[in-house]
């Protein structure tokens, strides 16, 4: 791990925070950013597999949910384009966006968006797309590849453990298998209400808990099934590569499509791993087996942001994804973490300011209302009651990506907590605002003045010549595991 020291002295930063020579006051509300630099480093850097010190546990997530109003999401009916527009509409968006795309990628006139840029976005999503179009997916989610022995097949007892012990095991196998992150969440009467009502695929069947020995598919009645009791859940995230991202276009898509890849296959090795000691893990595809966020917050790998997308205390949002799959292992459920994410987002907008379809809330207030209807725009058909939100307007999103003919992921790039260089500087200004708001005005005004973000168009092609570390991901970097 590079040393603090290398990129910028106690004394430089706490001169760019106005703060040399400051005394009690505001020194004291941060006094163990400030008092041993090179600790709050090494505290990090030595917590294998645990939140950096400045991560704090809570009972309660810092979004706000009414589990009264909450409800299981009816993901069949999930619809962010078709259903909001005419066919007519569609068709004339589609058409206009492909002769744009053509005239692009033939004269290599728009950086970020040429054919080899195109080919690195298809590359990075093809065994997503692959999987996803497989005839047997819902039931391989579900009950796991046949090709796969179990105990019985090997002659041999299921393995037996603690719920520590299997928490132990599943993070090192997730880890191998190529997750940045792991952890667990309990399945109980309340979070059952996030997962979705339908399978978000194929004939998008039914999913129903019932008291069944094992998970398993009924094509005839499109029925899934799930047992009642004595499940967990488990979620990973993978890192997404932070400079492929900031190159906005088809780059910043393959990069996208990497991360989800690479976070699709460690839950199918998850799955054959499970199997093999004699346990089931219900998979899902790329949307998850609920709200990934809901997940990724409700397990402790990070905080909801004003972007719609989990903030982790490491990476920010630049990860693929809170996968969350259902197993009956028996697991220690973690608690949800509060690492003043959420309160940051109060202050800062970044995300919203930049983006480019205006889906992303500018309130600093947040409500629990949905987005209002507008137009033919249903907003029942993306947002869920029954959370203190910035709701995000899906419609807006998607319809953007459809026109640029690019997932776009201008809000992940920018976000401020979306930083590769966890032993610089930044661990110091997360340490900081997770202890108090009082700077975060200061931090935006800071990121902004850095000029941290997008690659300026001019330099997105240099991604060509450029060499970078395998994923694009500075893995050298990462404080919480090395
Ligand atoms: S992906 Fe782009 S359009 Fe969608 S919310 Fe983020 S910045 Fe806005
Ligand atoms: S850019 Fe700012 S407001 Fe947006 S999610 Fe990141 S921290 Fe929150």
């Amino acid at each position: 791990m590079s040393s603090f020291h290398s990129i910028v002295s106690r004394r430089d930063f706490m001169k760019a925070l106005g703060l040399a020579g400051a005394g009690v006051g505001t020194t004291a509300a941060v006094a163990p950013v400030f008092r041993d630099l090179d600790e709050v480093i090494s505290t990090s850097a030595e917590s294998d597999y645990a939140n950096p010190w400045w991560v704090k546990e809570v009972d309660q997530p810092t979004t706000e949910i009414d589990w009264n109003i909450l409800q299981r999401f009816q993901k069949g009916s999930y619809n962010n384009f078709t259903a909001h527009l005419t066919t007519e509409e569609v068709k004339a968006i589609q058409a206009k966006t492909k002769q744009e795309a053509i005239a692009r990628m033939t004269s290599s006139s728009k950086p970020g968006q040429t054919l080899r840029d195109n080919a690195i976005k298809v590359g990075g999503w093809a065994g997503v797309w692959y999987r996803m179009t497989q005839p047997n997916l819902t039931k391989d989610l579900v009950e796991g590849w046949d090709t796969v022995p179990t105990p019985e097949m090997l002659g041999v007892p299921k393995w037996q453990g603690t719920p520590e012990e299997g928490s132990n095991m599943i993070t090192q196998a997730l880890r191998f298998f190529g997750a940045s992150s792991v952890s667990f969440a309990e399945i109980n009467e309340n979070t059952r209400k996030m997962i979705w009502a339908q399978m978000p695929q194929g004939t998008y069947p039914d999913i129903t808990f019932e008291e069944a020995p094992k998970p398993s598919f009924n094509s005839a009645s499109n029925k899934v099934i799930i047992p009642d009791t004595g499940i967990y859940a488990v979620v990973h995230t993978v890192r997404q590569s932070l400079d492929t991202s900031s190159r906005v276009g088809y780059l910043s898509d393959g990069a996208a499509g990497q991360a989800y890849d690479n976070c699709d296959i460690a839950q199918w090795r998850l799955q054959a791993f499970l199997k093999v000691l004699g346990y089931f893990s219900v998979s899902q595809n790329i949307q998850g087996n609920g709200p990934i966020v809901g997940w990724g917050v409700m397990s402790g790998l990070g905080e909801q942001g004003r972007l719609a997308h989990l903030i982790t205390p490491g990476w920010g949002p630049m990860i693929r994804q809170s996968t969350m799959n259902i197993v009956n292992l028996p697991v220690a459920p973690k608690k949800p973490i509060d690492f003043g994410a959420r309160k940051f987002c109060i202050t800062c907008k970044k995300c919203a300011d930049l983006c480019p379809s205006g889906a992303l809330s500018k309130e600093t207030k947040l409500t629990w209302d949905i987005v209002q209807a507008y137009d033919s725009v249903k907003p029942n058909l993306f947002n869920n009651p029954g959370l203190n939100n910035w709701p995000l307007d899906h419609f807006k999103c998607n319809r953007y990506w459809n026109e640029s003919d690019t997932y776009c992921g201008v809000c992940q790039a920018v976000c401020v907590f979306s930083k590769d260089d966890a032993s610089s500087v930044h661990e110091i200004v997360k340490a900081t605002l997770a202890k108090t708001t009082m700077l975060n005005s200061f931090f935006v005004n800071m990121d902004k003045g850095f000029g941290y973000g997008l690659k300026p168009e001019d330099t997105i092609e240099e991604w060509w010549t450029n060499s970078f570390p395998v994923n694009g991901i500075h893995y050298d970097n990462d404080a919480y595991y090395n």
